[in-house]
Formats: C-alpha cells, structure tokens, sequence
C-alpha cells in the first residue's frame, strides 16, 4: 500500500506550537517549552526567549544521548533547562513531543491536592490516551525547586511510579505533558488543561472533582442554602 505523509520541518512545528502556547498563556514571560523527537533528533526552543517570537534558526538539535548537534547561529541562546526533563519523557515513555507550560489552571490545580491530582466523569478525559468518562484520571504532582533542573530525578520517580500516566504537574509552577508524536502532544495537553480548570472551578463550587456522581458528593440541581 503506498501512503503518502506530509513531512513537516519540527523547526517550523516548534515555533507554530510556541505561537498557539503563548497564545493559551502557557508560555509568557519566556517561560515553559516544546521539544521535539523526530528521526533520532531532538529539536528543542532555547531558553529565556520571547517564545511566540521563536525562529527556526533559533532551536539546538540533540542526539538521543543529550549532545548538542546544531546550535543557533546567535551564540547567547542558551539550552532549556527542562532539557533534561523532556529527555525523561523521551527516554522513560518513547515520547516523540513534550510541552511544558506555566499554565495558570494547572499552576492552581496543584494547590488543590496533596500529591495527587483526582478527577473523574468529565468528558476530557477521554482525550488522555487510555482512559475513559468512567475512570479516574491521576496525575502526579512533584514539589517545586528552585532551578528547574533540580526537577529531574523527582520526574524521573514519578514516570517509575505513575507508568500510565502522560503528564506530570510541579506544585505553584505548571505542567509537563508528552505524547507519541506533537500532535498527540498538543491534543492531551488541550485536555490535561480543561481538566485541571475544570477541577479548579468544581472545587470553587463546592464539588469535588474526584468524586463519582450521585455519592452524595457533589451539591445537587437546585439546591438552597
Ligand atoms: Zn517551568
């Protein structure tokens, strides 16, 4: 069978997906990141740059053991220190994408559990791959450090711990999420992030998130007080 794929230049992909992030507010004040694996290259933005003004020329590619390939032609652009957290999601998960954002709902999604986040019958989640409306989405939340590199060994834990999960929340910071190519990427981070608003808005209304639907749980329709 002959099929035909339209082969897109990550560079240009990279910088198409900062544009819709920084758009999202994922992304502002040169925060967050995108990283790509594609053909046994990783394509990652630099750091500290206005990321919806990215450049193709502006991105490192990596081999697969974390050494720098091609660098931009602007020698003050620095490598990402999520580098080695997108590695884990590579290495750990096959990930083929991996989008880390400062999303304000996942930033406060983090305060509303201890190491956990639980959410369950919400349509979304039938967008995470492997679960469905009946389940209960998990998703791991690590502390904080002060530099993010500092994160890597705890995410590294939490792939071991959490082998079916396809994201990874930092308390007071945001979120990492990956799929098996950036499209698959993208799709789950969309969902991971209604998700997290939506527990954000339940909680604010007094229902927990977490809870099945008629366990008495969740305030019912109409109720008064
Ligand atoms: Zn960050």
């Amino acid at each position: 069978m002959i099929t035909t794929r339209v082969v897109e230049d990550p560079r240009e992909i990279i910088c198409a997906l900062c544009r819709q992030l920084y758009e999202h507010g994922w992304v502002s004040g040169t925060g967050g990141g995108v990283s790509l694996r594609v053909d046994g290259r990783v394509y990652m933005a630099p750091s500290g740059v206005q990321k919806e003004r990215l450049r193709p020329e502006d991105l490192f590619v990596l081999d697969e053991a974390g050494e720098v390939l091609e660098a931009p032609a602007d020698a003050s652009l620095r490598l990402s220190a999520c580098a080695p957290l997108f590695f884990h999601a590579f290495r750990l998960r096959g990930a083929g994408a991996v989008l880390h954002s400062h999303s304000m709902n996942a930033m406060l999604a983090t305060l509303l559990f201890d190491r956990e986040l639980r959410v369950t019958h919400l349509e979304m989640m039938k967008g995470i791959e492997g679960v469905g409306y009946h389940d209960e989405l998990v998703v791991p939340i690590l502390e904080n450090t002060a530099h993010e590199c500092d994160l890597a060994d705890a995410m590294a834990g939490a792939l071991e711990a959490y082998p079916s999960t396809h994201a990874v929340l930092v308390r007071r910071h945001g979120v990492y999420v990956w799929g098996r190519d950036w499209a698959a990427a993208k799709t789950q981070a969309e969902c991971y992030d209604y998700l997290f608003e939506a527990a954000v808005r339940m909680r604010q209304l007094g229902i927990d998130p977490a809870a099945r639907p008629g366990t008495g749980l969740e305030p019912r329709r109409g109720f008064t007080h």
